[in-house]
């Protein structure tokens, strides 16, 4: 998961032209310039290769651009605007793409916010924790939920 981050970038290339001059693929005019950007196998003036959202020259800015709905974005734009997992399903604020999460079923936690949500236990990878009118809850607040239900399992 992590490691996909980098597959989203684009590259762009600081080309010299040769004799032929390229036509830009935002202004379509005729490229002059002593440097021009190659990215997404077309040609760009310098200053035509803007990031939709924020108007930055993507060439100075770095050499990756990423695209996403035939839109052009710097990286901060493009993981402001899509690079979101969703909402941690404990402090239902959001979590950016890329960090890392726990999940349980279909829901999506902070690290930090994964824990037991009567007793605040932390969960490490292999214990087990249960899934409870959506919160997360440890063994033993789970069972003695059940119990105050009263119909825990007669197990153990
Ligand atoms: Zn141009
Ligand atoms: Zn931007
Ligand atoms: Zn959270
Ligand atoms: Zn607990």
């Amino acid at each position: 998961m992590q490691k996909r981050e980098k597959s989203f970038g684009i590259q762009m290339l600081s080309v010299q032209p040769d004799t032929k001059p390229k036509g830009c693929a935002g202004c379509n005019r005729k490229i002059k310039d002593r440097y021009l950007l190659k990215a997404l196998d077309k040609y760009w003036h310098e200053d035509c290769l803007k990031c939709a959202c924020c108007d930055c020259r993507l060439g100075e800015v770095g050499s990756t651009l990423y695209t996403k709905a035939n839109l052009i974005l710097c990286r901060r734009d493009y993981l402001r605007l899509f690079g979101v997992t969703g909402n941690c399903a404990a402090c239902s604020k959001l979590i950016p793409a890329f960090e890392m999460v726990m999940r349980a079923k279909d829901n999506v936690y902070h690290l930090d916010c994964f824990a037991c949500q009567l007793c605040n236990q932390r969960f490490c990878v292999g214990d087990k924790f249960f899934l409870k009118n959506n919160m997360i809850l440890c063994q033993t607040d789970y069972e003695e939920g059940l119990m105050k239900e009263g119909y825990a399992p007669q197990v153990r």
